[in-house]
Formats: C-alpha cells, sequence, structure tokens
C-alpha cells in the first residue's frame, strides 16, 4: 500500500521519544510495526454527543505512538515511556472491568473489548510513548485506545473500519476503565484527515471530511492549554446528561437531537410551563444551540468564509460559560484575553472546568495573541498555559 513509512515529526508535533528503540530495548527483539493515533481538539459542538448530536473536531499533530509485537501465549505486556512503574504484565484471558491496572487500563481496556467482541486478541507486547498533553481536554486517552485498536486490528487481521476501532476504544473507556466519555473522540482520532476538520452526525457516525486548511487561508487556530482541572468536573458531566435527558424526556422527545433549531423558542416555553427546572431551560438551550452552530460553521467553511465562524466560536463559549456553566474563570481569561488581542472569536474545548481553548486569529497576529493569554495568566495569579498550533493533522495510521 502507499501508507507512509516516515516515523519523523509531522508538521507541528513535538519531537517525542521513539518507541521502536524503546520496544527493543525492553523487549529484546524488533517490533513487528509501530503506529500512531493523534489528539484531537474540538471545533464546534460541545456536550452534544451524548444528544446524539454533531460534532466537528480535528486530529492534532501530537499523537499516541504504539510499538507492537503480537504474542499467541495469552500474555499482554504493556509500557508507556511517559509514567513511572516500568512494565505492566497481564494475561489477555483474565483482564475484567474496573480491576485497576492505573494507566493501563486504557489499552487493556482495548484488549479486553476486541474480545468480547469475538476477536481473537491472543496477546501482544506494547511500548506507547505519546506527544499529546494528558488531562487537557485533549483526548490523550483516546489517542491510547485508538493506537492500540488499530495495530491490534492490523496484527491479527480483524479487519475493523476506522468506526470499529472508534466503538472499540470508546468500549474500553466506558466499560472497562470506567470513564462514561461519548464516541467524538475515538472516531476523530480515528477518522480525521489532514487539512480537514471531521463533520461528524453522532446518531450514526455518517462523518464528512470538511476542507479545512487554515495556512492557505493565512489562519492559525490555536490551542491554549490552561493546565488547570477542577475537581469541580468530576460530577458535573453525569449532571449535564441527566438535565439534558429530562429535557428531552419533557418534550416528548427520544434525545435533544430531534428537536430543530427553529422550534427552540417554543420548546423553552414548553419546558417553563411544564414547570422543568431553570436548569434543564438552559441545557437545552445550549445543546440546541450548538449543534445548529456546527452547521453554521461547516457552512461556512464550505463556502471558504473561515474568518466568519470567530464570532460563532465566541457565541459558543458565551453558552457553555452561561447556560450549560461548565466553563472556569482560567478558560475564560483565555477567550477573554485572545479576544482582546484581535483574535476572530475563541471559545473553551473539551468537558471544560480547566483543559483548553481553542483561538482562530490571523497567522500574522497568532504571536501577539499567544502572547498577550500568557500575559494576561500571570498578571492573574494563574500558572503559564501552554499555547500550540492546532495545524489539522491526519488520524491513526501505521508508521512502519
Ligand atoms: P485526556 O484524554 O483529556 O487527556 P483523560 O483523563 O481522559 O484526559 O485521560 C488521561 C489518562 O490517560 C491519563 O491519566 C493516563 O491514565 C492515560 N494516558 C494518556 N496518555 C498516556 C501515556 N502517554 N502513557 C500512559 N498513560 C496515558
Ligand atoms: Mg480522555
Amino acid at each position: 500500500t502507499a501508507e507512509p513509512t516516515t516515523t519523523a515529526p509531522a508538521e507541528g508535533e513535538p519531537a517525542g521519544t521513539d518507541p521502536a528503540a524503546t520496544f527493543t530495548e525492553l523487549y529484546g527483539s524488533e517490533p513487528d510495526g509501530v503506529w500512531a493515533a493523534p489528539g484531537r481538539v474540538n471545533l464546534i459542538g460541545e456536550y452534544t454527543d451524548f444528544n446524539d448530536g454533531f460534532v466537528m473536531p480535528l486530529a492534532l499533530p501530537h499523537t499516541a505512538r504504539a510499538a507492537v509485537s503480537r504474542r499467541d501465549d495469552g500474555v499482554l505486556r504493556l509500557y508507556s515511556t511517559d509514567v513511572p512503574g516500568g512494565v505492566v504484565s497481564l494475561r489477555v484471558d483474565e483482564l475484567a472491568p474496573h480491576s485497576g491496572h492505573g494507566w493501563a487500563a486504557y489499552p487493556a481496556g482495548v484488549v479486553w473489548a476486541l474480545r468480547r467482541a469475538g476477536h481473537p486478541v491472543t496477546g501482544a507486547d506494547i511500548a506507547l510513548t505519546s506527544t499529546v498533553p494528558t488531562g487537557a481536554g485533549l483526548s490523550s486517552s483516546a489517542a491510547l485506545e485508538t493506537v492500540t485498536a488499530l495495530a491490534l486490528n492490523d496484527l491479527f487481521d480483524l479487519g475493523l473500519s476506522a468506526a470499529d476501532l472508534a466503538v472499540t476504544g470508546r468500549r474500553a473507556e466506558n466499560d472497562f476503565v470506567g470513564v462514561p466519555c461519548g464516541i467524538m473522540d475515538q472516531m476523530a482520532s480515528a477518522c480525521c484527515t489532514e487539512g480537514h476538520a471531521l463533520h461528524l452526525d453522532t446518531r450514526d457516525l455518517s462523518l464528512r471530511q470538511v476542507p479545512f486548511d487554515l495556512a492557505a487561508q493565512g489562519l492559525t487556530l490555536l490551542v491554549v492549554d490552561t493546565r488547570v482541572k477542577h475537581a469541580l468536573g468530576d460530577g458535573a458531566y453525569a449532571e449535564r446528561r441527566a438535565g439534558c435527558e429530562e429535557g428531552a424526556r419533557l418534550l416528548g422527545i427520544p434525545t435533544l437531537r430531534d428537536l430543530p433549531y427553529e422550534d427552540l423558542a417554543a420548546a423553552l416555553t414548553r419546558l417553563a410551563d411544564a414547570g422543568a427546572d431553570e436548569s434543564v431551560i438552559r441545557y437545552v438551550r445550549h445543546v440546541v444551540g450548538d449543534n445548529h452552530r456546527v452547521e453554521q460553521v461547516i457552512a461556512l467553511l464550505d463556502a471558504g468564509d473561515v474568518r466568519a465562524a470567530g464570532p460563532v466560536l465566541n457565541e459558543g463559549h458565551v453558552s457553555l460559560r452561561d447556560d450549560l456553566r461548565v466553563s472556569c474563570p482560567e478558560l475564560d481569561l483565555a477567550v477573554e484575553a485572545a479576544n482582546t488581542a484581535g483574535a476572530l472569536g475563541a471559545r473553551m474545548t473539551g468537558g471544560g472546568f480547566g483543559g483548553s481553548a481553542v483561538v482562530l486569529v490571523e497567522e500574522a497576529q497568532a504571536g501577539t495573541v499567544a502572547k498577550a493569554v500568557e500575559e494576561a495568566f500571570a498578571a492573574a495569579g494563574h500558572a503559564a498555559p501552554g499555547v500550540f498550533d492546532a495545524v489539522p493533522s491526519a488520524g491513526a495510521r501505521r508508521l512502519s
């Protein structure tokens, strides 16, 4: 095939550790192959994926990489260059959900999910390394799952599609690790392509690659990693999810996806009349609004008018801040400082309560805006944020 065989960093990717060298050092032989799967950032469409709605992520140049050899003796050995503790050795037939294993539960969960689906995965030696910032809302966990699933798919000839791999990764995270995430992160890592954002319909996983060639337009998308994670986020996801389900129930529809944007105002009145909690009304307004904003941004990208997406990103942020209430002072400051310094638009991205924001900015202004955000953080007494270019990059692939 015409698979790329280079293991050099892609444009915008920080240099990482070589997983093949690590593999050989650890396990004493060459790996059967090396695979990569990216982290992602979501351009628009937040908290919509558990409402059967739309999302629009793009893959980052930052990847998880895995050097892997298959085994046929039931042994699974896992190692990450990024966490202390050495090799984790497990038996594939003893894998059980919610049984700990720390970070290793993510790749082990993929093996478990494949085997539970009837795939004959009989063991592996795996050496992982990643340049995706961890816990920054950039899906380091999905990158780890997806790269593991892709490697095993190739080595055991499972014949799974990219979407199958994403579903496998999500099962690992939901059912084995025990984290209730939607399907966006794994689909982005598995299916994104260079120079595109992914329009994903989370109802049926239908997707379209939307051209998003920022450089050709003289634009930059910055990621601002606030480097904070507030504990408040832990229960918030489940609470928002329950509120959205309550809204759909009161409106008599299966999910909020089924409420057309044109009917939103009338629906909000009906919810108030039905005595819905005011939080439910806010959540419905956010979700239906953000689904609509995905469609707006897609129309603008298709029309070649990327700059006009800026104000839509700002509206998305206000909705996440005021209606869904999942922002935090650091994210609000990043958005405000970026806009004050001349960005076209900005919003928090991912689950919120910390993590990252995206900033759409003229390429020529990117340095100024990044500096303004850093100075605003320093002035407010926050730790320095991590700021980098979100070059729309390739999804999961075999490297060698
Ligand atoms: P996010 O996916 O937003 O980065 P999560 O909390 O979902 O944050 O996932 C982070 C977890 O994924 C880490 O705590 C760790 O268990 C695991 N993980 C991610 N990257 C690596 C890595 N390179 N090596 C080992 N574990 C990793
Ligand atoms: Mg994650």
